[in-house]
């Protein structure tokens, strides 16, 4: 693929998506397969680092921010999906993906990814799932298992746990995957198909974090994933059918694309006073003297 802003036509390279930054991440954890598998998908889908925003919310995920090759953004903890949606309305031809942790998105930015959802704008969610807040050193989050005994619930968590995909699938998303961190073929897979739909693709990625979550260490997933692929009656288009199998998280878990609507409309492509125009709000962007104005107010 051409760039768009430089012209080049270069192939782009797994070299083109790596740091010399010094990774931070305890051994073993999922997070260094996510990275993996995001760079792969970036360079299957011949997409140029120069046009790749990564944007990272705190939490270990945001860890990862100065370890790819391209744009990055580093928000505040539970901002990064407003974030991201307002970078693509402002450059629609830019490829932006978001990265957020269970606590972030679901307890303190729970909202944002509701009205992210409803607005469908075109971008990559990937949802770190480690069933606790690991930067922070292993308390509860909203998908941590009840009665799990974390560093701040000693005596085992007494709230219900969310489940990120039924929550996701109850609203009217377009595109829910699922994916697991020790599988990065998988992985690469799924990002490479939620990088390919048009408007808001979450994808909830089963994280191992060896430090603070011993209760669904990586082997416990291997027992239990499945790919939904190799399922020869599913239909992806189906929601019913995706809240149905998204449903068992502890004894068979799907992983795969669970639903995707393929006629998803972006939220960029919807709005009226954009209708006929082919550049894009960075573009159009001038400067204004207001001096005149603000001498009114003196
Ligand atoms: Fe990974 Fe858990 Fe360590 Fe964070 S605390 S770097 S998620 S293993
Ligand atoms: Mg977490």
């Amino acid at each position: 693929m051409t760039c768009k802003s430089c012209s080049s036509n270069k192939t782009p390279t797994m070299k083109d998506f790596q740091s010399n930054n010094l990774f931070t991440w305890c051994t073993n954890c999922g997070n260094y397969g996510i990275h993996t598998a995001l760079r792969r998908a970036l360079v299957a889908k011949k997409i140029p680092a120069c046009q790749t925003l990564n944007c990272f919310d705190i939490g270990c995920n945001g860890n990862g921010s100065d370890k790819i090759g391209g744009y990055s953004f580093h928000g505040l903890h539970g901002r990064v999906i407003p974030m991201a949606c307002g970078a693509t309305m402002a450059n629609s031809k830019m490829t932006v993906i978001a990265f957020g942790g269970d606590g972030g998105t679901l307890g303190e930015g729970v909202g944002h990814l509701v009205h992210a959802i409803r607005g469908n704008y075109n971008i990559t969610f990937v949802l770190h799932n480690n069933l606790n807040y690991g930067l922070t050193k292993g308390q509860a989050s909203p998908t941590t298992l009840k009665n799990m005994k974390m560093n701040s619930s000693p005596d085992g968590v007494t709230s219900e746990l969310l489940h990120p995909a039924n929550f996701v699938l109850s609203l009217e998303s377009t595109f829910v995957a699922r994916s697991f961190s020790g599988n990065v073929k998988h992985m690469a897979k799924t990002f490479e198909q939620a990088l390919d739909h048009r408007g808001f693709s979450f994808v909830e990625i089963l994280q191992s974090c060896p430090s603070y979550n011993k209760e669904t260490p990586h082997e416990w997933y291997m027992d239990r994933v499945f790919d939904i692929s190799n399922l020869a009656d599913y239909d992806s288009s189906n929601r019913q059918q995706a809240l149905a199998i998204a449903q068992d998280q502890e004894e068979k878990i799907a992983i795969g694309v669970l639903f995707q609507d393929k006629k998803s409309v972006p939220q960029i492509e919807k709005q009226p006073n954009r209708k006929d125009i082919v550049t894009d709000a960075y573009e159009e962007t001038r400067h204004y003297d207001i001096s005149k104005l603000l001498s009114k107010f003196r």
